[in-house]
């Protein structure tokens, strides 16, 4: 077997590299940039390339070009810091949904504007009191003549200030068992009724919000799949969002950068060095497997519980190789050390925490008793 990557590869991933270098230069932030730094003008970049929907069919626009290609791609805008957040979740999780469970007039209407770069995202699906427990979501939708009219309200939906559509997550049917009255509807950010509200993290970053609906009034052909059926397609959605390259280099160039600034003649430090440097490692080859199609169904749960607790390690391994500039909102690779310190609890949060994937890799995977 031969695991190196070919010439054509290499050449797309230096290529790729350069292009993001070249973003992060410009960018306010080089960590978390698929979440936290939208930059419609890279979007535009990115689409002009054919690096959005890359391996979506030709048919529908997409580029149709392998899940190695696209890896390669984004492994390397994500490594070098590129502003991404403007299209990143269309690209890696609507998209995909709604190739699987979209209409054709859905797909003509949306995947366009998705591929060209010009249009943003956000997800609805978490509420105050109903995060990791997604049947308990409360905000509904009643149908009225040929419309849905929402209610409710979500939270932590990163990106929703800057979006123009939210993929929400609503009941439909509040008589049917908790998991079984779910539908998904594509909703106009910007329609009358819906107020947001950002929400400062510890950083001081407003990337994610509260939204409100008070009588929303959404087209009934805005249902995406089944009606009342959304708990299947939230799960296919979640094996999207977990397992890919987002999940493990986060802050990778934090750790490039300071990686030099590491006393390596202490030997406690050249464990951890190996110890990251091992943990990308087996972090990239089980991302790998979830993009090429070949991980075990809900292995993604393992794979973003293994590289998100990496990237909690590396942000603990830079505090330590930069030392007391790490307590200092300075400018500099020390202020940007303390941003990412404060924000790594959120990677084994989001998307799903730890203690909730690890439930689904004992009972789902592995088929252990409850
Ligand atoms: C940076 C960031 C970005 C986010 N972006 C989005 C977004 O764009 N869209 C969106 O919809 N949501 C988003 N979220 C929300 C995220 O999905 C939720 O925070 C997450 O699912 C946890 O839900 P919760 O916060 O309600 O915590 P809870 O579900 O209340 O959990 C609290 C604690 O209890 C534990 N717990 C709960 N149930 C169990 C159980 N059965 N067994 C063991 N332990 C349990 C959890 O592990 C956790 O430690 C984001 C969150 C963060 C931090």
């Amino acid at each position: 077997m031969d695991f190196a990557l070919s010439p054509e590869l290499l050449a797309l991933r230096a290529e790729a590299f350069e292009v993001g270098r070249a973003a992060a230069a410009a960018a306010r932030l080089t960590e978390d940039t698929w979440i936290a730094v939208p930059d419609r003008t890279f979007s535009l970049e990115l689409a002009a390339r054919g690096w959005l929907g890359m391996t979506w069919p030709v048919e529908v626009g997409g580029g149709g070009r392998t899940p190695l290609e696209r890896f390669v791609v984004y492994e390397a805008l994500l490594s070098a810091g590129a502003p991404m957040a403007t299209s990143w979740f269309a690209d890696r999780q609507m998209g995909p949904t709604l190739l699987q469970f979209g209409t054709p007039e859905q797909q003509k209407a949306y995947l366009p504007q998705i591929l060209d770069g010009t249009s943003a995202w956000s997800i609805g699906m978490s509420e105050p009191d109903a995060g990791s427990d997604v049947a308990s979501i409360r905000t509904r939708a009643t149908r009225d003549g040929d419309r849905f009219v929402v209610n409710g309200q979500k939270i932590w939906n990163s990106g929703a200030m800057s979006a123009d559509w939210i993929y929400l997550i609503c009941r439909t049917d509040p008589d049917a068992p908790a998991h079984k009255g779910l539908s998904e509807l594509i909703v106009d950010l910007h329609s009358p009724g819906i107020t947001i509200t950002p929400i400062k993290d510890m950083t001081g970053s407003e990337h994610f919000c509260e939204v409100f609906f008070e009588d929303v009034r959404v087209p009934a052909e805005n249902l995406v799949g089944e009606l009342n059926g959304s708990f299947r397609q939230v799960m296919r959605q979640m094996e999207h969002e977990r397992g890919g390259p987002d999940r493990l280099l986060s802050n990778r160039k934090l750790y490039d950068d300071c990686l030099p600034l590491a006393d390596r003649t202490d030997p406690r430090v050249r464990q951890e060095i190996a110890a990251i440097e091992s943990g990308y490692r087996i972090g990239r080859l089980l991302v790998l497997r979830e993009v090429m199609g070949q991980a075990p169904t809900q292995f993604s749960a393992a794979t973003k519980t293994f590289c998100t607790e990496l990237e909690q390690r590396i942000a603990g391994f830079c505090v330590a190789a930069v030392g007391p500039h790490a307590m200092l909102a300075e400018a500099g690779v020390g202020g940007r050390v303390a941003r990412n310190v404060t924000y790594a609890p959120a990677y084994t949060i989001m998307g799903g925490t730890s203690q909730i994937l690890r439930n689904i890799l004992g009972e789902r995977v592995l088929g252990l008793p409850r």
